[in-house]
């Protein structure tokens, strides 16, 4: 199985689109990407635009490759009703948009599906939902909230599994917080874990006891199944000073002998959080630490 992220906030921008071959079948994991609208009362540098535009044009290429393109909930880093055209002739599944959803995500859900008319060959609901390709197995986990409650919607985490093999993908369950997303992944049994990570740039928005219940729940990951790699990504690289905030995340790593890294160093490139880095790169001293200059998060 080779795995692959595409694109993600430690490659400079909002995003865990993630390609995954094996033998059997191409699949693309939440194809979009998208920048942070404001940090540290700044929009976009031109430097991440040009990145954004890159990255895009990454998942475009794999987007071809691809049998199978996934949405895991509708906020636009991870879907892109921009270029419904990426979905013809693959199979699609889509967060259900009916259940369990917020309403802001049922409005786009319809959108996005009005948008996709007959590109897909077929479309399915993921939420719970299982397809074998061969020796490949996908399964969605039902739909958890997105974060330590619903506020935000929900979310579906993916498993794929071949061989001895098996990649989860969490998406957006900002953590992992809650209880019924830690007995999935404890469940999955992953090999490779890809996991998005608590908020911690915004702990008026996040509080901490959810950062610490997240890395708990980390902890006892490594502890208990036998993954090999853990990937953090996506909301905790939002974070400049991400690596000391998951300190007992790192310990546990090296204790049970698993791999913490982020997308960019699991695809062999070097760490770029333009995000969080927008400051410098207008070229404004970082504010003193602790203090985010968060805007409004989730798109
Ligand atoms: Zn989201
Ligand atoms: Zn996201």
């Amino acid at each position: 199985m080779k795995i692959t992220p595409l694109a993600a906030e430690s490659l400079g921008a909002r995003s865990m689109a993630t390609l995954v071959e094996t033998p059997d079948i191409t699949i693309l994991l939440d194809p979009s990407v998208r920048l942070g609208p404001y940090r540290y009362d700044l929009p976009p540098h031109p430097t991440e635009r040009s990145r954004q535009k890159e990255l895009w044009q990454v998942i475009r290429g794999a987007a071809k490759k691809a049998d199978v393109l996934t949405v895991s909930h509708y906020h636009f880093d991870h879907h892109n009703p921009a270029a419904p055209s990426i979905f013809r002739g693959k199979l699609a599944f889509l967060k259900d948009g009916k259940f369990h959803i917020n309403r802001s995500q049922r409005e786009r859900s319809s959108a996005f599906v009005r948008k996709l008319k007959s590109y897909p060959k077929t479309i399915q609901v993921a939420d719970g939902n299982q397809m074998d390709f061969g020796g490949t197995e996908l399964l969605f986990s039902p739909a958890v909230p997105h974060g330590y409650d619903d506020e935000l919607g929900y979310v579906v985490m993916t498993r794929i599994a071949q061989g001895h093999e098996v990649f989860v993908h969490t998406s957006d369950v900002i953590g992992p917080p809650l209880k019924e997303q830690l007995s999935f992944l404890i469940d999955a049994q992953p090999t490779v874990l890809y996991v998005d990570g608590p908020m911690t740039h915004m702990p008026e928005h996040y509080p901490q006891e959810h950062t610490k219940r997240s890395l708990a729940h980390l902890v006892r990951i490594l502890r208990t199944t036998d993954v090999r790699t853990l990937i953090l990504d996506h909301h905790i690289l939002r974070d400049r000073e991400w690596r000391s905030r998951i300190a007992p995340v790192f310990e546990a790593g090296k204790e049970h002998d698993v791999a913490v890294l982020t997308a960019a160093e699991f695809a062999g490139k070097p760490v770029d959080q333009l995000e969080a880095n927008r400051d410098k790169l207008y070229g404004i001293e970082p504010t003193p630490k602790g203090i985010s200059g968060a805007g409004p998060s989730e798109q």
